[in-house]
């Protein structure tokens, strides 16, 4: 599992979210705290999720976002390719490609 570090704007070092508030499904209000106590700036910003990279197992997911348009855009050179039996970059995993 990788874990996100945020990083302190005023000084570098690493920041905590001490809390934070579900606005919509897709949006929190956040608050961090820096962990550097010579520092102790306190902000406050919000998270989103914007886009799907891939969709939803579930039956009636909550909420569908809009298609990430990295993805439409590979899907629509995918789909302009002429047809053939040779496999190309595009062919590899989603996952891969975003790595
Ligand atoms: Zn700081």
């Amino acid at each position: 599992m990788s874990v996100y570090k945020l990083v302190c704007p005023a000084c570098g070092e690493r920041m905590r979210i001490r809390n934070s508030e579900g606005q919509t499904p897709t949006f929190r209000t956040i608050y961090g705290q820096c962990q550097n106590l010579a520092c102790g700036l306190v902000l406050t910003g919000s998270m989103s999720w914007d886009y799907q990279i891939n969709t939803s197992g579930m039956d009636k997911p909550r909420v569908v976002l809009p298609i990430a348009p990295s993805v439409a855009k590979m899907q629509a050179l995918r789909d302009s390719r002429p047809a053939s039996d040779q496999p190309d970059l595009f062919d590899q995993p989603l996952k891969e490609a975003l790595a």
